[in-house]
């Protein structure tokens, strides 16, 4: 698209190519391969002389108009699609780094990720040094002249630390190193890393793009430069989107901003509330004047997001029996659906940790994480009330 449009027509319009058939709605081209006219057309394809789809390990149409949309929403030159949030991770460190390259990353990451970073890389010589998502004076003393990677992830899962974004993207600039953002939390709507700073965005689109939990997916964006080594490792080893995942967040695209904000606004209602229940010690959520970082949150994020966590007083039981009293909430550690989830991070997400390491982190036992769906907020609020009442 050639004129300068706002982000809900992006969202709608973006990456729109209709095949000869003139269909409204964008197709789905479940099919491996990709015919030439002639066997001089296979061979300047296979050249690179001649653009076109060869396979679909490489290209589909269906997942280049999924690229074509989330990077018209990053504000991104290009973006390579991944079959999964954790082969996005992994396209992008096994395209741009190599052994003995350096990783500064934040302390509160996703757990498949610091699994990968800790347990695979380090196999393969890229060391990484693991910092606080809030002290940017730890990220600074962590570089060393062979650090090539800042990896963040704000908000935070489960605590909804909220790294700096533009304060991390100067740090590394200063060291020759890129900044990577996972943005699964925030989408595009609330937050666009790259026009604060960052180099490369990376998203689960499992979550909060898919919106309604059926389908795994990913994606790495950035410069068309940083993004030609991401796909070169892609269409090599593999780990492509599938076209029929793409059809389906390339639908979930279009209502992402609305779906967003309603995430946001009925988690900021659910907080509110929550603050004001007798057994609730904490409460963690940006979009609260209550948050640590609620002011920086502000300044990057268009609202606090649909993940709320809190601590009951009584560790552990106390914990369980919140969750087992909902009748409706999904006990699930999934996120991003219209159905909200709630989860006990001590015992699930973050079970494999020792309880030193998760005392580190600030997991405690009475901790509870709830991804704000799409339900009434009241019916939410009557559901946990089930709990809260079964601790009196
Ligand atoms: C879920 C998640 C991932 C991993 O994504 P998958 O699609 O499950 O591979 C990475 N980062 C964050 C923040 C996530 O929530």
């Amino acid at each position: 698209m050639t004129e300068k449009y706002d982000l809900d027509t992006l969202a709608v319009r973006a990456g729109v190519h209709r095949s000869q058939f003139h269909e409204h709605s964008e197709a789905l081209f479940l099919t491996s391969s990709f015919v030439f006219d002639s066997a001089e057309q296979a061979a300047k394809r296979f050249s690179g002389e001649e653009a076109g789809n060869i396979y679909a390990r490489f290209t589909n149409p269906t997942v280049t108009a999924f690229q074509e949309r989330l990077a018209a929403l990053e504000g991104a030159e290009f973006c390579v699609a991944t079959a999964s949030g954790m082969s996005a991770i992994l396209a992008c460190v096994m395209g741009l780094l190599s052994a003995g390259d350096h990783i500064v990353a934040s302390r509160a990451i996703f757990g498949s990720t610091v699994q990968l970073f800790t347990n695979i890389l380090k196999r393969f010589g890229v060391e990484t040094t693991f910092v606080s998502p809030t002290d940017v004076r730890e990220w600074q003393a962590a570089c060393k002249p062979n650090t090539k990677l800042f990896f963040a992830e704000t908000p935070s899962n489960p605590l909804t630390e909220v790294c700096d974004i533009t304060a991390l993207a100067e740090i590394a600039h200063r060291h020759g190193a890129w900044l990577a953002v996972d943005n699964c939390f925030c989408t595009p709507i609330l937050q666009r890393p790259l026009e604060l700073g960052a180099d490369i965005v990376i998203h689960s689109a499992t979550k909060y793009i898919d919106g309604q939990g059926r389908v795994l997916g990913g994606a790495v964006l950035g410069s068309k430069t940083l993004m030609e080594g991401v796909y070169q490792f892609l269409r090599t080893a593999g780990p492509t989107l599938s076209a029929f995942n793409a059809w389906i967040f390339l639908k979930g695209l279009e209502t992402l901003r609305i779906r967003m904000d309603a995430h946001s606004a009925a988690a900021l209602e659910l907080a509110s509330w929550l603050e004001t229940q007798p057994f609730v010690t904490r409460v963690l959520y940006p979009g609260l004047s209550s948050h640590p970082q609620h002011a920086l949150a502000m300044k990057q994020q268009k609202s606090g997001g649909g993940i709320v966590s809190f601590e009951v007083k009584g560790s552990k039981a106390a914990a369980w029996q919140v969750i087992d009293a909902t009748r409706m909430l999904s006990i699930t550690a999934n996120l991003g659906d219209t159905k909200t989830t709630i989860t006990h991070p001590a015992t699930t997400t973050h079970g494999r940790l020792s309880p030193e390491q998760r005392t580190a982190a600030g997991i405690s036992d009475g901790l509870i994480r709830i991804a704000v769906g799409l339900e009434s907020v009241e019916d939410i609020k009557r559901d946990l009330q089930h709990g809260f009442d079964c601790l009196t």
